[in-house]
Parts: structure tokens; C-alpha cells; sequence
């Protein structure tokens, strides 16, 4: 692949990167992992602003959020003992269905949410557990919803304007029911036809709330909210999941269009939440 990069930058913060993006527009790319660069740099590039050694690698609880830095690689989300015991293990285990072992060892938090294809891997379990995003622009930092950031006009606005520099989630989640599972043609292909995560708060065998996101089967990954309301005080049973699959695949059909091969992905999202809700109703107390 031909470039015309002139200059590395090595910034020393988040707001000093985000103030070179801000200055020089087009012509500059942040790197993280630099997985997606491989394939997709524009010769308009002239400046690589590498972030790569910015202290943004943290995985730490406190009273309020879970808190993981940008940075973090994905395979470093997939072993922390961490996030092994959060919410069943479910942001670790979303992490290890990576594709392959070098773009989870390279890749980053940032560069999978930033970026996001439908069918990458991390968006569906951050909305599921109801994150939020931090990023800084050259001068302070903004925080939303993680989907806003996943909106195409938030998203080209990253990496040009701002930063990403931590996912939260509350802390509250911690203890929730959780689980996710997808669908894709082996167990190597990045690229799913569906990918589901669910998480529970589930008290007395009653969920109180639930979260259902989808991904890979819809322009970006969303979360379904009818199907959560069916959801929410129903008893965590094996007829409660058939009938929220169900409520899924009707709320996804408003969502996704008539196509036979949508038809199809509609109905594996319906069997993939069925299966991840009975994952998840296990071991409820
Ligand atoms: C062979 C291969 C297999 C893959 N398999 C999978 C897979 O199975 N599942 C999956 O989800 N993805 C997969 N990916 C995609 C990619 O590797 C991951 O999404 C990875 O997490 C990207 O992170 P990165 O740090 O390498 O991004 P980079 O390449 O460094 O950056 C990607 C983009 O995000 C921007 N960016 C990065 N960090 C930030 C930040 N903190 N703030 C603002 N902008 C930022 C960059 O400017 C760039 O535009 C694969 C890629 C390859 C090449």
C-alpha cells in the first residue's frame, strides 16, 4: 500500500492528540492497535498521531463504574480477572470471540468502538450494560451514552475532533445475568450474520430489568426496547425466553426489512436470545 505519512506524533496526553487531530484535520489518523489502518489509510494522510503509549490502559472498579481505558487491548479484556467475575463474565467472553489471536492481541477498546463495523464485536455488550463514553477534545471532557457514540455524526467526529479515552459502566451491573452468543459462517470469521448479548437484573427469580442488544444484523447495534419491556417482571423461566425471542424477531422484522436473508438472521437473533436469556436465567438466586 503506497502512503504519503511525513510525521509520527507521539503526544504525551489524550488532549494534546486530540488538539493535533482538531489543527490538522484530514491529513492526520490517530493509531491505536493499528489493525484497521492495515487496510484502510487514506493518501490524504500525512501525519500519524500514535496514542498507542498514552496511560489508558486501565481496568479498575470504584463505588460508581466500572472504568476501562481505551487502550485497553482486547485480549487484555478477554483475561482480566476483573471482568471474568463482572456480569457473568460477559464483556471477557464478548472480547475472546475475536476473530483471531493477533487482532486481539493489537486491537484496541478504541479502535472497535470508534470504527465500528455492525458485526464488531464490543458494541452490543457496552450497550447491554448501559455504558458510557468519555472522550476530550483539545480542551475537556464529554461524556454520553454509548449509543450516541455509535451515531454516524458522533462517530466521524472521533478521532478527527476527539478522543476516546474510557468506556463506564455502572457499577450496578457488576452482579447482573448476563450472557452473549453469535452467529457466523466459523469460529474465525470477524463477521457475524447475528450477534446478541443480554444482561438481567434478576431479584427472587423476577427480572427486574433487562437489556437486549443486537449487532451484525443491523446498520449498528442496538438495543430492542420492546422486548425489554416485555421482559421487565416477568419470572426468569424457560417461557419467558421463548417468549421474548419471539417479541424479538417481530420487533426486528419493523427494524430490518422483508429480504430472505434477513427473514434468516431474524430468526437465528431469535434463537441466539432465547439461548443467551437461559444462559443467563441459570444460577439466578
Ligand atoms: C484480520 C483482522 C481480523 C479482525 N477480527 C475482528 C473481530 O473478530 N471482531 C472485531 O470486532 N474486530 C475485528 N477486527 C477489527 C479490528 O482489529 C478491531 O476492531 C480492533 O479493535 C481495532 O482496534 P485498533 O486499536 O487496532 O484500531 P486502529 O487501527 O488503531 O484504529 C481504528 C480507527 O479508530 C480510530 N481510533 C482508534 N482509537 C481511537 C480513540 N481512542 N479515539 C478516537 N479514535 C480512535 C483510528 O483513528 C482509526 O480510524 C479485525 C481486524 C483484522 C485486520
Amino acid at each position: 500500500m503506497r502512503t504519503n505519512i511525513r510525521r509520527f506524533c507521539f503526544p504525551a496526553s489524550a488532549q494534546e492528540a486530540a488538539a493535533i487531530l482538531a489543527r490538522l484535520k484530514a491529513t492526520a489518523v490517530v493509531v491505536a492497535g493499528g489493525t484497521r489502518h492495515t487496510r484502510t489509510l487514506s493518501p490524504a494522510v500525512e501525519t500519524v498521531v500514535d496514542i498507542s503509549d498514552l496511560p489508558l490502559r486501565h481496568i479498575k472498579a470504584d463505588g460508581r463504574w466500572l472504568r476501562l481505558g481505551a487502550l485497553c487491548t482486547i485480549a487484555e479484556l478477554e483475561k482480566s480477572p476483573l471482568l471474568a467475575r463482572w456480569a457473568r463474565g460477559v464483556i471477557a467472553r464478548t472480547a475472546g470471540l475475536g476473530s483471531n489471536a493477533l487482532a486481539r492481541g493489537m486491537g484496541t477498546l478504541g479502535g472497535n468502538v470508534v470504527r465500528a463495523h455492525p458485526f464488531n464485536n464490543l458494541p452490543p455488550v457496552f450497550l447491554a450494560l448501559d455504558a458510557v463514553a468519555a472522550c476530550v477534545d483539545g480542551k475537556r471532557e464529554k461524556t454520553m451514552p454509548f449509543a450516541d457514540l455509535l451515531k454516524p455524526e458522533v462517530m466521524a467526529s472521533l478521532g478527527r475532533r476527539y478522543l476516546l479515552t474510557e468506556i463506564r459502566i455502572p457499577a450496578a451491573t457488576r452482579r447482573w445475568a448476563a450472557a452473549t452468543d453469535r452467529l457466523a459462517l466459523t469460529r474465525s470469521d470477524w463477521e457475524s450474520y447475528v450477534h446478541c448479548v443480554v444482561a438481567a437484573d434478576v431479584k427472587g427469580r423476577k427480572v427486574r430489568r433487562a437489556a437486549v442488544a443486537v449487532a451484525a444484523i443491523l446498520p449498528r447495534a442496538a438495543r430492542l426496547p420492546r422486548t425489554e419491556a416485555l421482559l421487565a417482571g416477568r419470572p426468569a423461566t424457560e417461557a419467558t425466553a421463548g417468549q421474548a425471542a419471539s417479541a424479538a424477531v417481530s420487533e426486528l422484522t419493523a427494524l430490518t426489512g422483508a429480504s430472505p436473508a434477513k427473514a434468516y438472521a431474524r430468526e437465528a437473533a431469535g434463537v441466539l436470545i432465547r439461548r443467551c436469556l437461559l444462559e443467563a436465567f441459570k444460577e439466578v438466586s
